[in-house]
């Protein structure tokens, strides 16, 4: 099958990924005398900065996730296909997808986002999963939730159990996240719920191999928040490179660190598309070293006017430095692609006139726990906050950003629930109930004696 442009009168404009880039440059197509196919493997957008309240068990998937033909429901000019985009033929202005259907466009928006780089380990991606999907969200959330039911379990039948260490591979945002959290579940929401043992000796250390962590933000923010993960007992080790990931510990150098359960939150990549794009153009160079594309100031590869790279997947800079691969310029770079494409098809020299993309910063923000984050505020003021107060504007900016009234509301109950009454909400163990490594652990090393015995017996 190939949809062709040339049997219809208004352009066609694909747009790969469903993502926030994606999402927000469709949901401005919408508007325009265009014609727009969605493309995204799955069928639903995430909203990642809440993934993490899904892995340690405060939200469930579907308050955080919308499918993507609802967000576009009200979009006349759109249909919405859900399938995996393999190869992209700039030339012939094709793409090519995993069920063997090919979709021709006028104009193609690329923002299939980034995954987890596990610096050539990719072995590790079973032992320390990533968080990145809903898929992985309640893996982790399996993991964690599995630790604290076998230490129960094991220590009814044999009366000890392994220490109960969690290890966070990374200390960017999402490593400080899961760290914290996963300390609230075990010191805060869980301490009743147990009788033989006591889910609060749970130890949670981030792997830090740069000298600091949460390294995009200022360094007094730096500082607030290694106080602020020290307060809710999550130790940070900075400077500390992973050299090896088994099941059941990692090792820095030489050192071995004992873990019942590894999360990896150290290294992005850029989706393969990029790639792809970049061979079709013909222009590998136009990758940088994390596989985005550097793009113009209308977002275009060199050349190629009709063709956008936004989101994670774009190399973006201003002022000599790299626009982050965060929701804000992703959501800003889908509005700007979906209006030059709007120009470019109606009036050509009102596109010229067009102003390049800017950036408009508003600040960053990662929360460590319960009433514990950081802020950098760049607008509508300046000032850099931690504690309760960059806690508060982190809910509510997330509550606000969330797509759909449905998941507000939902997210705003579950928060008013899991906050107040110190109770989370979703704490369901799916899948399997083996642990890597947890046999290992939980069987005390063979003493001598016993060893002797053995060797008598054999
Ligand atoms: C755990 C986590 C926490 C985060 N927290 C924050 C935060 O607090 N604040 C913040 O600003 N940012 C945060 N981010 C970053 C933010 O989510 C990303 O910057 C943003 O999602 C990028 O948007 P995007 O549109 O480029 O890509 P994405 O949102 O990643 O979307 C890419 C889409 O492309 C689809 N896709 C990929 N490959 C294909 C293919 N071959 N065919 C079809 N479809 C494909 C995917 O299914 C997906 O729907 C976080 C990210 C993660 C993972």
């Amino acid at each position: 099958m190939a949809t062709s442009p040339a049997a219809n009168i208004r352009p066609r404009v694909v747009v790969i990924g469903a993502g926030f880039g994606g999402i927000y440059a469709a949901k401005r197509l919408g508007k325009l005398p265009v014609d727009v196919t969605v493309v995204d493997r799955k069928n639903h957008h995430t909203f990642q900065p809440l993934l993490y309240q899904v892995a340690l068990a405060v939200l469930s998937p579907g308050e955080i996730a919308q499918p993507i033909r609802s967000i576009l429901r009200d979009n006349a000019n759109t249909e919405v296909v859900m399938d995996e985009v393999i190869g992209i033929d700039a030339h012939a202005r094709r793409v090519h997808l995993k069920s063997g259907a090919e979709l021709l466009y006028d104009y193609l928006i690329l923002g299939t986002g980034s995954t987890h780089s596990y610096f050539g380990k990719d072995e590790w991606c079973k032992l320390a999963p990533g968080l990145k999907s809903i898929e992985d969200a309640t893996e982790i959330r399996r993991r964690v939730l599995l630790a604290f039911e076998l230490a129960e379990r094991q220590t009814l039948e044999t009366g000890t159990h392994p220490p109960l260490n969690f290890v966070v591979i990374g200390g960017g945002p999402t490593g400080v996240e899961l760290a914290g959290a996963i300390s609230d579940i075990a010191r805060v929401y869980m301490t009743r719920d147990f009788r033989h043992i006591d889910p609060s000796m749970a130890k949670v250390l981030i792997l830090e191999g740069a000298p600091s962590i949460l390294t995009a933000y200022p360094k007094d923010l730096q500082q607030k928040a290694v106080e602020q993960l020290a307060k809710l007992g999550v130790r940070v080790r900075t400077g500390a490179r992973v050299t090896d990931v088994q099941p059941g510990y990692v090792m820095v150098g030489d050192e071995r660190i004992e873990s019942v359960c590894t999360l990896w939150a150290a290294g992005v990549q850029a989706s393969p598309l990029g790639r792809m794009l970049a061979e079709s153009l013909g222009m590998p160079s136009c990758l940088d070293r994390r596989g985005c594309v550097q793009v113009d100031e209308h977002l275009n590869p060199p050349n190629h006017p009709e063709i956008f790279v936004i989101g994670d997947l774009a190399h973006v800079e201003e002022n000599r430095h790299q626009i982050p691969g965060t929701a804000q310029p992703a959501i800003q770079m889908g509005r700007y692609a979906a209006d030059r494409v709007g120009l470019l098809a109606k009036d050509p020299a009102a596109a010229a006139r067009q102003k390049p993309f800017h950036y408009f910063d508003k600040g960053d923000m990662a929360t460590i726990g319960r009433k514990a984050a950081v802020a950098r505020i760049a607008w509508p003021f300046h000032a850099n906050w931690s504690g309760f107060v960059a806690w508060f504007i982190w809910l509510t900016v997330h509550i606000f950003f969330l797509i759909g009234l449905r998941s507000r509301l939902a997210v705003f109950r579950q928060w008013a629930y899991t906050y107040i009454r110190k109770q989370d909400g979703v704490r369901l163990i799916v899948g399997s109930q083996s642990l890597p490594g947890w046999d290992a652990l939980a069987t005390p090393p063979a003493s001598s004696e016993d060893e002797a015995t053995m060797a008598a017996r054999s």
